[in-house]
Protein backbone atom coordinates (compact mmCIF):
# COMPACT_ATOMS: atom_id res chain seq x y z
CA UNK A 1 0.00 0.00 0.00
CA UNK A 2 2.84 2.16 1.03
CA UNK A 3 4.71 1.36 -2.14
CA UNK A 4 1.92 1.91 -4.08
CA UNK A 5 1.37 5.47 -2.46
CA UNK A 6 5.08 6.41 -3.00
CA UNK A 7 5.38 5.30 -6.34
CA UNK A 8 2.03 7.70 -7.53
CA UNK A 9 3.74 10.33 -5.73
CA UNK A 10 6.99 9.53 -7.57
CA UNK A 11 4.76 9.83 -10.95
CA UNK A 12 3.25 12.39 -9.86
CA UNK A 13 6.58 14.33 -9.60
CA UNK A 14 7.81 13.46 -12.77
CA UNK A 15 5.06 14.58 -14.30
CA UNK A 16 4.92 17.92 -12.59
CA UNK A 17 8.91 18.24 -13.50
CA UNK A 18 8.15 17.45 -17.42
CA UNK A 19 5.63 19.87 -17.36
CA UNK A 20 6.76 22.67 -15.71
CA UNK A 21 10.00 22.51 -17.40
CA UNK A 22 7.67 22.36 -21.00
CA UNK A 23 5.40 25.40 -19.62
CA UNK A 24 8.37 27.31 -18.56
CA UNK A 25 10.59 27.44 -22.10
CA UNK A 26 7.51 27.94 -24.30
CA UNK A 27 6.30 31.03 -22.02
CA UNK A 28 10.14 32.69 -22.58
CA UNK A 29 10.37 31.69 -25.96
CA UNK A 30 10.15 34.98 -27.39
CA UNK A 31 12.41 35.97 -24.48
CA UNK A 32 15.25 33.63 -26.05
CA UNK A 33 14.32 34.23 -29.52
CA UNK A 34 15.50 37.66 -28.51
CA UNK A 35 18.41 36.77 -27.00
CA UNK A 36 19.45 34.49 -29.29
CA UNK A 37 18.55 37.69 -32.36
CA UNK A 38 21.37 39.86 -30.64
CA UNK A 39 24.33 37.44 -30.50
CA UNK A 40 22.84 34.46 -32.33
CA UNK A 41 21.19 33.63 -35.32
CA UNK A 42 17.44 33.85 -33.63
CA UNK A 43 16.11 30.65 -33.42
CA UNK A 44 16.44 29.46 -30.33
CA UNK A 45 13.12 30.18 -28.53
CA UNK A 46 11.54 28.89 -32.04
CA UNK A 47 13.52 25.23 -31.68
CA UNK A 48 13.33 24.80 -27.59
CA UNK A 49 9.50 25.68 -27.92
CA UNK A 50 9.11 23.17 -30.86
CA UNK A 51 10.79 20.50 -28.89
CA UNK A 52 9.31 20.99 -25.65
CA UNK A 53 5.64 21.03 -27.46
CA UNK A 54 6.92 17.31 -28.83
CA UNK A 55 7.67 16.29 -25.51
CA UNK A 56 4.28 17.48 -23.62
CA UNK A 57 2.32 15.96 -27.05
CA UNK A 58 4.14 12.78 -25.75
CA UNK A 59 3.71 13.84 -21.73
CA UNK A 60 1.72 10.25 -20.61
CA UNK A 61 4.34 8.30 -22.31
CA UNK A 62 7.39 10.12 -20.64
CA UNK A 63 5.69 10.62 -17.85
CA UNK A 64 4.59 7.10 -17.10
CA UNK A 65 8.45 5.94 -16.93
CA UNK A 66 10.58 5.92 -13.84
CA UNK A 67 12.70 9.06 -13.40
CA UNK A 68 15.65 7.87 -15.21
CA UNK A 69 14.14 6.38 -18.09
CA UNK A 70 11.86 10.08 -18.12
CA UNK A 71 15.07 11.91 -18.28
CA UNK A 72 16.44 9.62 -20.93
CA UNK A 73 13.13 9.54 -23.17
CA UNK A 74 12.97 13.51 -22.57
CA UNK A 75 16.29 13.80 -23.94
CA UNK A 76 15.80 11.87 -27.38
CA UNK A 77 12.61 14.43 -27.89
CA UNK A 78 14.87 16.68 -27.88
CA UNK A 79 17.72 15.49 -29.55
CA UNK A 80 15.09 14.29 -32.30
CA UNK A 81 13.18 17.91 -32.33
CA UNK A 82 15.38 21.11 -31.18
CA UNK A 83 17.48 20.39 -34.03
CA UNK A 84 20.71 23.30 -34.39
CA UNK A 85 23.34 23.14 -31.31
CA UNK A 86 20.71 23.08 -28.56
CA UNK A 87 19.20 19.48 -29.56
CA UNK A 88 21.96 17.47 -29.24
CA UNK A 89 23.54 19.57 -26.21
CA UNK A 90 19.99 19.51 -24.04
CA UNK A 91 19.60 16.12 -25.21
CA UNK A 92 22.85 14.81 -23.86
CA UNK A 93 21.91 16.49 -20.69
CA UNK A 94 18.79 15.13 -20.11
CA UNK A 95 19.74 11.55 -21.51
CA UNK A 96 23.62 11.39 -19.21
CA UNK A 97 21.05 12.47 -16.26
CA UNK A 98 19.33 9.74 -17.24
CA UNK A 99 21.69 7.23 -16.97
CA UNK A 100 23.47 8.18 -13.41
CA UNK A 101 20.37 9.14 -11.29
CA UNK A 102 18.72 6.43 -9.58
CA UNK A 103 15.26 6.33 -9.15
CA UNK A 104 14.80 8.44 -5.93
CA UNK A 105 17.67 10.66 -6.07
CA UNK A 106 18.81 12.77 -2.81
CA UNK A 107 20.58 16.14 -3.46
CA UNK A 108 24.16 13.97 -3.27
CA UNK A 109 22.60 11.53 -6.05
CA UNK A 110 21.76 14.88 -8.29
CA UNK A 111 24.99 16.48 -7.77
CA UNK A 112 26.93 13.92 -8.57
CA UNK A 113 24.82 13.48 -11.89
CA UNK A 114 24.68 16.57 -12.55
CA UNK A 115 28.43 16.28 -12.86
CA UNK A 116 28.73 13.40 -15.08
CA UNK A 117 26.08 15.62 -17.57
CA UNK A 118 28.05 18.36 -17.69
CA UNK A 119 31.25 16.52 -18.35
CA UNK A 120 29.07 15.12 -21.68
CA UNK A 121 27.99 18.45 -22.44
CA UNK A 122 31.53 19.41 -22.42
CA UNK A 123 32.40 16.56 -24.88
CA UNK A 124 29.79 16.98 -27.03
CA UNK A 125 30.05 20.50 -27.11
CA UNK A 126 34.02 20.41 -27.89
CA UNK A 127 33.19 23.12 -24.99
CA UNK A 128 33.89 24.82 -21.25
CA UNK A 129 33.21 26.95 -18.83
CA UNK A 130 34.13 30.20 -19.56
CA UNK A 131 32.85 30.74 -22.90
CA UNK A 132 29.82 31.97 -22.34
CA UNK A 133 27.43 29.04 -23.06
CA UNK A 134 24.96 26.47 -20.74
CA UNK A 135 28.16 25.32 -19.07
CA UNK A 136 28.08 29.09 -17.43
CA UNK A 137 25.12 28.41 -15.78
CA UNK A 138 25.04 24.40 -15.60
CA UNK A 139 28.63 24.62 -13.56
CA UNK A 140 27.46 27.22 -10.68
CA UNK A 141 24.44 25.13 -10.31
CA UNK A 142 26.59 22.17 -9.94
CA UNK A 143 28.87 23.81 -7.40
CA UNK A 144 25.95 25.43 -5.53
CA UNK A 145 24.25 21.90 -5.11
CA UNK A 146 27.39 20.05 -3.88
CA UNK A 147 27.73 22.89 -1.24
CA UNK A 148 24.51 22.85 0.11
CA UNK A 149 23.30 25.89 -1.62
CA UNK A 150 20.14 27.58 -3.08
CA UNK A 151 20.64 26.30 -7.53
CA UNK A 152 17.74 28.52 -8.46
CA UNK A 153 19.54 31.82 -6.81
CA UNK A 154 22.89 30.57 -8.50
CA UNK A 155 21.43 29.68 -12.08
CA UNK A 156 19.82 32.93 -11.75
CA UNK A 157 23.10 34.87 -11.02
CA UNK A 158 25.09 32.47 -13.40
CA UNK A 159 23.43 33.30 -16.33
CA UNK A 160 23.36 37.52 -15.88
CA UNK A 161 27.27 36.73 -15.31
CA UNK A 162 26.85 35.42 -19.16
CA UNK A 163 26.42 39.51 -20.08
CA UNK A 164 29.77 40.95 -19.85
CA UNK A 165 31.46 37.67 -20.97
CA UNK A 166 32.78 37.32 -24.64
CA UNK A 167 31.37 34.16 -26.32
CA UNK A 168 34.49 31.67 -27.10
CA UNK A 169 32.21 28.79 -28.82
CA UNK A 170 28.74 28.39 -31.29
CA UNK A 171 27.75 31.18 -33.52
CA UNK A 172 28.25 34.19 -30.48
CA UNK A 173 31.60 33.45 -31.01
CA UNK A 174 31.88 34.87 -34.62
CA UNK A 175 30.59 38.02 -32.59
CA UNK A 176 33.92 38.25 -31.09
CA UNK A 177 33.65 41.63 -28.55
CA UNK A 178 30.50 41.98 -30.30
CA UNK A 179 29.08 39.14 -28.16
CA UNK A 180 29.81 41.14 -25.11
CA UNK A 181 26.55 42.91 -22.81
CA UNK A 182 24.44 40.50 -24.28
CA UNK A 183 23.07 37.30 -22.04
CA UNK A 184 23.60 33.61 -23.65
CA UNK A 185 20.92 32.05 -24.72
CA UNK A 186 21.33 29.33 -23.62
CA UNK A 187 22.58 30.14 -20.14
CA UNK A 188 19.36 31.98 -20.31
CA UNK A 189 17.72 28.32 -21.05
CA UNK A 190 19.00 26.31 -18.21
CA UNK A 191 18.05 28.96 -15.93
CA UNK A 192 14.50 28.79 -16.50
CA UNK A 193 14.95 25.03 -16.26
CA UNK A 194 17.03 24.95 -13.16
CA UNK A 195 14.60 27.48 -11.80
CA UNK A 196 11.64 25.54 -12.59
CA UNK A 197 12.85 22.06 -11.04
CA UNK A 198 14.06 23.78 -7.93
CA UNK A 199 9.91 25.90 -7.92
CA UNK A 200 8.28 22.14 -8.58
CA UNK A 201 10.69 20.49 -5.56
CA UNK A 202 10.43 22.78 -3.30
CA UNK A 203 6.44 23.19 -3.94
CA UNK A 204 6.40 19.30 -3.02
CA UNK A 205 8.38 19.22 -0.43
MG1 LIG B 1 20.64 29.83 -32.58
Amino acid sequence: MQAETLTAMDQALTRALIEGVAHRIIDHAAELTALDQAIGDGDHGVNMKRGFEAVLADLDTHAGKPLPEALKSVGMALVMKVGGASGPLYGTLFMTLGKTLPAEPGRDDVASSLAAAIDAVKARGKSDVGQKTMLDVLAPVQAALAAGRDPAAAAIEAAEATVPMKALRGRASFLGDRSIGHMDPGARSSALMVATITDVIGRRA
